[in-house]
C-alpha cells in the first residue's frame, strides 16, 4: 500500500517541510486523502483549444487513407485500399513500399521507435516496442524500416495465457500486421512512438489473441450475408462488414482515495463500505450538469481519441454519482474493437493527468449502479447500407425480415453462448442485480416489429404499426416523428431502431468476445436461411416469397420464445423465462461450460473461427481468471480486515473502555451499549477471517471448473460474511480513526 505522504505529496500539496503530512491533516490515511482532494489545484494549464480546434484535430496521428494516397504510388495506394475494403489478400510486394513510407510519416510525428500493437487474451492490450535505428558501425545511426518489419513481428509471449496451446518453453509467437485497421502513433511527453495493429498467433498458426477470431468471424458473416443478397439480387459483391458502437460506462473518483484503498488498487473494486446516507436514490445524477474538473477531463479524452481517429460522439454523467458515459459513432467491429481498447486506455491516462482515477470495473462500488458496455452490433455494406434497417414498413421489407429472423434463431439457439462471453467475476455482481440486465438471455424487439413477426407467424404480415408523431402540447414546440417502439432498459438483447444492443457486455470487457459471438451466431443462421431458401427456390427467384414466408414462419415458431418486450428485472419474468426453457446462469461458473458443449465447438469450427482447440483454451483461461481474481479479492480481504479495519476498531473499543472504565469508578453511569456491539462485531470480524483463511488454506483444486464452482459456493460467501461485520462497523467506529474513504467521501467530493 502506498503511504499517505506519498500520495498526497504526489499530487503536490504535501505538507511544509519536515513536518509529516499526517500530524497536519489527521490521524489515518484517508484523512490526508481528504485533505488532498478539498485542496485540488489542477497542476497542468489549460489547454488552448482555439489555437488547434478540436474539429481539426481529427485523425491528426492516423496513418490513413489521405495520408496513404499522398505518400503511396497510385497502384501500391489501390493495392492497399482494396484488401482494406474488399477484403482481398494483400500484396506482399506492397508491404516494402507502405512501411517506408509508414516510418517517414510517423518521424516526421517524432517517432523513434514502432510498436506491434496486440491484443491477448487478458483482455488487454500489449505492445512491443523497437527501435527504428540501426548503428552503422562508424559512430551514426540509420533509420530503417522494412516491409518484412512492418508484416511480422515476434515477441517473446512466452507469459501470456495460452489455455494449453502452448508450452512455456515453446515461446514463438508471431504478431501479424492487421491492414485493416490503421496504424497510428501514440504520444508521450517524452517522446512518440509508431503503432500498428496486428493480430497474435502461435508458431503452429493458432489464434493466441482477441483479434484474430474477430478478423475471422467478420469473413464467414460476409459470406453467408452475400448469399442472402444475392436471392435479393444483389450481387455486387460489396463487403458485408459487421458493425460496433460500445458505449463505455466509468466511474471518476480522486486519485488520493484510490490510494487510500487498496482493494481499488488491487481488484479495482472496493470489498468493503457500508451503504452511504444519500446515494443515487434522488437520480440527481443522471444527465445531470458534469462538474468543471470532470468536464475538463472530457474535453481533453475526447481531443486525445480525435486524434487517434476515434469519432467519440456522446458523453453524459451516468445514473450513479461519480459515473458518467462515453460512446463514439459505430465503425467496422475489428476497428470498433481496436478502439475500445486504445478508449479505456486514454480514459486512464488522462484521468492521471487531473488527479482522478478512472474505474472501469464493473461494480466498483456494491450498492451503487454498476458499469456495463453496451455494444451496438449491425451488418451492412458500401451499396446495401445497414441490413437491418427495417424502413417505415418492416412487413414489406423481406430483406430486412430475413436478417432480423436470422439474429433472433442466432440469439435463441445460442443463448448460452452469448452468456458466457459476457461471463467473468466482476460483471457477475452487475447481471441480474436490477440495475443490468439479467442472466437470462432475451431479445426486445420493440412493438412494432414483434407485430409484424406476430403477424408472419399467423400466416403473413400485412401491415407495419405506423410511427406516428409526437405533440406535446405547446404550440412553440415543433411535432416530432416518434420512434416506431420505446426503448427498453431491462432487456440484455434490445432492437434498438436499425440495430442491436447487447447491453450484458461488462464495462471492463474487451468487446471482441461478443462480437465474435454475434458475428458467428449470425453467420451460421444466415448460412441456414440461404440454404433453406436456395434450396426452396432452385434459382427461380419468382419463388423467392413463397419460400420466405414458409421459413420466417418456421424461424419465428421455433424461435420466437427468445422475443420478451416486458420488465427483465421482475421476479415474473425469471419464472416465466423458466416455462420457455430459456437459460438462466447466473455466475460466471455457470456460465463458462456453454463454451464446451458440442453445438458450440461445431459452431466454431464449422465457421473457421476456433479450432476445437482455441476455444478449449478459451475455456481454461476464462476459468483461471475468475479463480484468479476471486483469491485476489479473497486474500485482499483477509488483509484489509486485519491490518486496517481491526486495528482501528480495536483502538476505539480501547477508548470506549476506559472510559466506561473511569467513569465507573467515579461513580458515573454510562451506558456500555456501543461497547458491546463493537466488541461483539469484533468478534464477528475475527472470526469470519479465520473461516475465510481455512477455506483458502484447505481448498487445492486441480480441476478449473471444480474450482469456479468451489470459489462461487465457498469462497465468495465467506468473503460476503467478512464485509457484513466490517460494513457494520464502520457505522459505530469513531470518524477519525476510520481507515478507508467511505462511499460519501469517494463518491461525492471532487
Ligand atoms: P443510446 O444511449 O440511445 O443507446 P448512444 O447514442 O449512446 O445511444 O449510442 C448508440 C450507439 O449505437 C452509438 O455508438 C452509435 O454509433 C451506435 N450505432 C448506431 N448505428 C449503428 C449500426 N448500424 N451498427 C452499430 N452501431 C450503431
Ligand atoms: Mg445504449
Amino acid at each position: 500500500m502506498k503511504s499517505t505522504a506519498e500520495s498526497s505529496s504526489g499530487m503536490g500539496m504535501g505538507s511544509p517541510a519536515g513536518s509529516s503530512p499526517l500530524a497536519s491533516v489527521g490521524r489515518t490515511a484517508r484523512l490526508a486523502a481528504i485533505s488532498a482532494v478539498t485542496n485540488y489545484k489542477p497542476s497542468n494549464p489549460p489547454m488552448n483549444f482555439m489555437e488547434t480546434p478540436t474539429q481539426n484535430l481529427f485523425c491528426a496521428n492516423v496513418f490513413h487513407k489521405r495520408e496513404m494516397k499522398e505518400r503511396l504510388p497510385k497502384n501500391v495506394y489501390k493495392s492497399v485500399i482494396k484488401t482494406i475494403e474488399e477484403g482481398t489478400k494483400l500484396d506482399p510486394e506492397t508491404a516494402d513500399v507502405v512501411a517506408a513510407a509508414m516510418k517517414d510519416w510517423a518521424m516526421e510525428k517524432g517517432a523513434t521507435h514502432y510498436a506491434h500493437v496486440f491484443y491477448p487474451l487478458t483482455g488487454f492490450t500489449a505492445e512491443k516496442h523497437d527501435s527504428f535505428f540501426t548503428p552503422t558501425g562508424e559512430g551514426t545511426a540509420i533509420a530503417e524500416f522494412s516491409g518484412s518489419q512492418l508484416i511480422q513481428g515476434e515477441p517473446d509471449g512466452s507469459s501470456f495465457p495460452t489455455g494449453g496451446i502452448r508450452q512455456t518453453f515453446e515461446a514463438r509467437g508471431y504478431t501479424i500486421w492487421d491492414v485493416t485497421s490503421p496504424a497510428y502513433i501514440l504520444e508521450n511527453d517524452n517522446g512518440t512512438t509508431l503503432c500498428i495493429p496486428t493480430a497474435f498467433v502461435s508458431w503452429t498458426g493458432e489464434a493466441l489473441d482477441k483479434k484474430t477470431p474477430v478478423l475471422r468471424s467478420m469473413q464467414a458473416l460476409n459470406k453467408h450475408a452475400q448469399r442472402i443478397l444475392k436471392l435479393f439480387g444483389h450481387s455486387d459483391g460489396a463487403l458485408v462488414s459487421s458493425t460496433a458502437g460500445p458505449e463505455q460506462e466509468y466511474f471518476l473518483i480522486d486519485r488520493n482515495f484510490f490510494f487510500a484503498r487498496p482493494d481499488l488498487i488491487n481488484a479495482g473494486r472496493t470489498l468493503f463500505g457500508a451503504k452511504p446516507p444519500k446515494g443515487q436514490e434522488f437520480d440527481d445524477h443522471y444527465f445531470g450538469a458534469i462538474p468543471e474538473r470532470v468536464l475538463a477531463f472530457m474535453f481533453e479524452v475526447e481531443r486525445e481519441l480525435f486524434k487517434l481517429g476515434i469519432p467519440v460522439k456522446t458523453r453524459h454523467n451516468e445514473v450513479a454519482p461519480g459515473q458518467y458515459e462515453i460512446a463514439p459513432i459505430f465503425e467496422s467491429a475489428n476497428i470498433a474493437t481496436d478502439h475500445q481498447q486504445m478508449m479505456m486506455l486514454t480514459l486512464r491516462k488522462v484521468a492521471e493527468k487531473y488527479g482522478m482515477s478512472c474505474l472501469t470495473h464493473e461494480k466498483p462500488f456494491a450498492g451503487v449502479n454498476g458499469s456495463g458496455k453496451h455494444v451496438n452490433w449491425s451488418l451492412g455494406s458500401k451499396s446495401q447500407g445497414n441490413l437491418l434497417d427495417p424502413g417505415d414498413t418492416p412487413h414489406e421489407n423481406a430483406q430486412f425480415l430475413v436478417f432480423c429472423a436470422a439474429v433472433i434463431r442466432a440469439v435463441h439457439k445460442y443463448q448460452g453462448l452469448l452468456r458466457s462471453v459476457v461471463a467473468s467475476a466482476s460483471n457477475d455482481h452487475r447481471l441480474g442485480a436490477n440495475e443490468a440486465p439479467p442472466a437470462i438471455i432475451s431479445i426486445f424487439l420493440g412493438d412494432q416489429l414483434t407485430d409484424v413477426f406476430e403477424q408472419i407467424k399467423a400466416g403473413g404480415a400485412n401491415s407495419s404499426i405506423p410511427r406516428g408523431t409526437l405533440t406535446v402540447g405547446v404550440d412553440t414546440l415543433p411535432p416530432l416523428p416518434k420512434d416506431a417502439g420505446d426503448r427498453n432498459r431491462t432487456s440484455p438483447f434490445a432492437f434498438t431502431g436499425n440495430r442491436f444492443e447487447f447491453r450484458a457486455v461488462g464495462s471492463n470487457q474487451s468487446i471482441a468476445g461478443p462480437l465474435v459471438a454475434m458475428n458467428t451466431i449470425v453467420a451460421e443462421s444466415l448460412d441456414y436461411c440461404a440454404t433453406k431458401l436456395e434450396e426452396a427456390t432452385g434459382g427461380d427467384p419468382a419463388k423467392l416469397n413463397e419460400s420466405l414466408q414458409k421459413l420466417l414462419t418456421q424461424i419465428v415458431a421455433e424461435h420466437g420464445s427468445i422475443i420478451f418486450n416486458g420488465d427483465g428485472y421482475s421476479e415474473a419474468w425469471h419464472k416465466e423465462a423458466a416455462e420457455r426453457g430459456l437459460l438462466n446462469l447466473k455466475t460466471t461458473a455457470d456460465a463458462l461450460p456453454a463454451l464446451k458443449e458440442p453445438a458450440v465447438e461445431e459452431l466454431f469450427k464449422k465457421y473457421e473461427v476456433l479450432s476445437p482447440r482455441e476455444l478449449e483454451s478459451r475455456l481454461e483461461i476464462y476459468l483461471e481468471q475468475y479463480c484468479k481474481s476471486v483469491q485476489v479479492e479473497a486474500n485482499l480481504s483477509l488483509e484489509i480486515a486485519r491490518t486496517m479495519i481491526f486495528p482501528a476498531v480495536v483502538r476505539y473499543q480501547n477508548e470506549l473502555a476506559s472510559t466506561c472504565a473511569n467513569l465507573k469508578f467515579l461513580g458515573y453511569e454510562f451506558d456500555t451499549d456501543t461497547l458491546d456491539k463493537i466488541t461483539t462485531l469484533v468478534k464477528g470480524l475475527q472470526d469470519s477471517s479465520t473461516a475465510l483463511e481455512n477455506i483458502l488454506k484447505s481448498h487445492s483444486g486441480t480441476d478449473l471448473q471444480a474450482e469456479a464452482e468451489f470459489i462461487r459456493d465457498t469462497v465468495i460467501p465467506a468473503m460476503d460474511a467478512i464485509r457484513v461485520y466490517a460494513d457494520e462497523l464502520e457505522n459505530l467506529v469513531a470518524d477519525d480513526l476510520w481507515p478507508l474513504p467511505t462511499y460519501q467521501e469517494m463518491l461525492f467530493i471532487r
